[in-house]
């Protein structure tokens, strides 16, 4: 029996002479040329001036808010329906996510809520490009201007993602990228904060390297951390931030190929594509509805029995122990009942870029049984 897993990573010959180049020349740890390039190149690509590599995607977030002075008695909203590295990162630094429900057409923080959800404490928004959607940004960039309010974007499930024709990471005052194995490009463990700030760019930089003074050896002002990358990994960056366009356009056939197969199936949605989107393709995304809404654990077990990897969505944040006070927005009230449903009926089909058109085909063949 062929088996599929949700996500394999997409390395080859480019990957293997970078990362031999970076070996042989024995800048093996956080010094060494291809730091400095794979951020220049991140930077380019992500259409900002400024790039810094950090050890994954929950410390690029955690130092980015660290660096916008989210600190005690902090307020900071993040979407309802997220990784749980977003609301973790909030409360190790003493603050205090607010869950604030998501949009049923994006998938992504509702704007609605987001107003709803101010208060006089609100220190940041996280937005998280979820599912490789972009966030309706404007109307939160709006808020986050009137008020004072710092907004992180996170595009660790969206790298590559365009919002009215702008590249994610290059809207808020500051991007967090991942580069696990399952994202969109992947240096094994690795993360980015991007922005168009040079000052923040600079604290990003102190903080990420034990916040040690630049012109005075063993001197720190502050706490610091060590959050850096090493050169080996940003070789293994350079590599695959070189195929990018590659990579990005395989995983969007690989979607393509889900949607033709898909398509007069009833009471199931794949992922969303809003008008004003450009959406890329992380996961392949399931949704069900009608009928077959209370069945997701079922045909999880089921295509697991015949050799096909899914993930269910994200269990809700609100049901997560460390979470289940947090302060809670949505539309109505606190009730947060879009990222609930979404939490609850989605799953994610074997999603790599390496997939062919035959075994899209073969996976659809048996999902289409299994339901
Ligand atoms: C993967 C992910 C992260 C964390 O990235 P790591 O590199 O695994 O630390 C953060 N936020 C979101 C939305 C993610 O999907």
């Amino acid at each position: 029996m062929e088996k599929f897993p949700v996500s394999e990573p997409d390395i080859g010959a480019c990957e293997e002479g970078y990362l031999a180049d970076a070996a042989a020349s024995g800048w093996v740890s956080s010094l060494g040329p291809y730091i400095s390039r794979f951020e220049k190149e991140f930077a380019f690509s992500s259409g900002v001036d400024h790039a810094c590599t950090v050890t994954n995607g929950t410390s690029a977030l955690f130092v980015a808010l660290r660096a916008l002075g989210v600190g005690p008695d902090d307020e900071v909203i993040v979407p309802a329906l997220t990784f749980a590295a977003v609301p973790s990162v909030v409360m190790s630094l003493g603050a205090s996510p607010v869950l604030v429900d998501v949009d049923e057409n994006t998938w992504c923080l509702d704007p609605i809520s987001t107003k709803r959800a101010l208060s006089q404490t609100t220190k940041a928004i996280v937005a998280v490009h979820s599912y490789g959607h972009p966030v309706d940004l404007d109307p939160i960039l709006a808020m986050a201007g009137d008020h004072g309010i710092s907004l992180v974007e996170d595009c660790a499930e969206a790298q590559g993602a365009k919002y009215k024709g702008k590249t994610v990471g290059s809207l808020g005052h500051a991007g967090a990228f991942s580069f696990y194995g399952n994202k969109i490009m992947t240096t094994g463990e690795g993360g980015m904060v991007t922005t168009r700030d040079g000052e923040l760019a600079d604290r990003v930089r102190l903080l990420r390297d034990h916040a040690m003074d630049a012109n005075r050896r063993y001197y720190h002002a502050e706490v610091g951390y060590n959050l850096r990358l090493t050169n080996l990994q940003a070789a293994l960056g350079c590599a695959q931030l070189s195929r990018i366009e590659e990579l990005l356009s395989k995983r969007s056939q690989v979607l393509g190929w889900y949607r033709e197969e898909l398509s007069h199936l009833g009471d199931v949605d794949l992922n969303p594509c809003s008008p004003w989107a450009e959406p890329v393709n992380w996961m392949v995304c399931l949704l069900l509805k009608g009928k077959r809404a209370d069945r997701r654990d079922g045909i999880i077990a089921e295509l697991a029995e015949r050799g096909i990897d899914t993930r269910p969505f994200f269990v809700a944040l609100e049901e997560l122990p460390p979470y289940s006070s947090a302060r809670r927005v949505g539309r109505f009230g606190s009730a947060l009942p879009i990222a609930a449903r979404l939490s609850r009926t989605g799953l994610n089909l074997p999603s790599s870029p390496i997939l062919s058109r035959s075994d899209v085909s073969y996976i659809c063949g048996v999902l289409r049984s299994v339901l």
